[in-house]
C-alpha cells in the first residue's frame, strides 16, 4: 500500500508529480510534487523498497518485475558479441530504475522497448536478438516498428532496403 504524499502546506495528500529523477544511484527516487488544492510545490523521497514495482502484461496478468529476467534475455541476445556482462548488468539497471520513475505499473512492451533502446545504442546485432528473443514477450508488432528503426539507421545491416537518407513517412 502507498502512504499519500500529504501536501507540506494545506495537508491535501492530492498531488501530481512534476519531475522525478533516481537518487543513491538508483536506490531512490526524488520526486518534486506539487499540490493540486494550493499550487504548493515540495520534494518527496521516495526508497525503492517501499514501492513494489509490477509489470502487467498483454493479457493484464500482472508479475513482479524481474531484473534477473531482464539479464538473461540480454546475456542470450549477446553471446559471442563484444558485449560485457557489467554492460548488460547496467543496461538492467538503467531500465529498472526507469521503470521506477515510469511505475509502479510498466506494461511487458516498456520493458522490452526500454531494453531495446538501449541495446540498439550499443550492439544492433544483440538488439536484433533481443528482438527476436523476446518476441513472445512484448507486442509483435512494437519490436518490428524497433526493427524498422535498427535497419533504417544501419542500412547495411537489414535485407535489401535501398540506402536513403530521408525518411519514409508511415
Ligand atoms: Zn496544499
Amino acid at each position: 500500500m502507498v502512504v499519500p504524499m500529504r501536501c507540506t502546506a494545506c495537508g491535501n495528500d492530492e498531488t501530481r508529480v512534476v519531475d522525478s529523477r533516481s537518487a543513491e544511484a538508483g536506490s531512490a527516487i526524488r520526486r518534486r510534487r506539487a499540490c493540486t488544492r494550493c499550487k504548493n510545490r515540495f520534494t518527496t523521497f521516495e526508497r525503492f523498497e517501499t514501492v513494489t514495482l509490477t509489470v502487467v502484461k498483454r493479457t493484464g496478468d500482472k508479475t513482479p518485475f524481474d531484473r534477473a529476467k531482464i539479464v538473461r534475455g540480454l546475456t542470450l541476445a549477446a553471446k559471442g558479441r563484444p558485449l560485457e556482462s557489467a554492460v548488460l548488468q547496467l543496461i538492467a539497471d538503467s531500465v529498472e530504475d526507469q521503470a521506477r520513475i515510469e511505475g509502479p505499473e510498466v506494461s511487458s512492451e516498456w520493458v522490452g522497448i526500454a531494453v531495446l533502446d538501449q541495446l540498439r545504442a550499443l550492439d544492433e546485432v544483440a538488439a536484433l536478438r533481443f528482438a527476436s528473443v523476446y518476441k513472445g514477450f512484448v507486442d509483435v508488432a512494437d519490436f518490428e516498428r524497433e526493427l524498422t528503426l535498427i535497419k533504417r539507421e544501419h542500412p547495411a545491416f537489414g535485407a535489401s532496403e535501398p540506402q536513403s537518407d530521408s525518411l519514409t513517412p508511415h
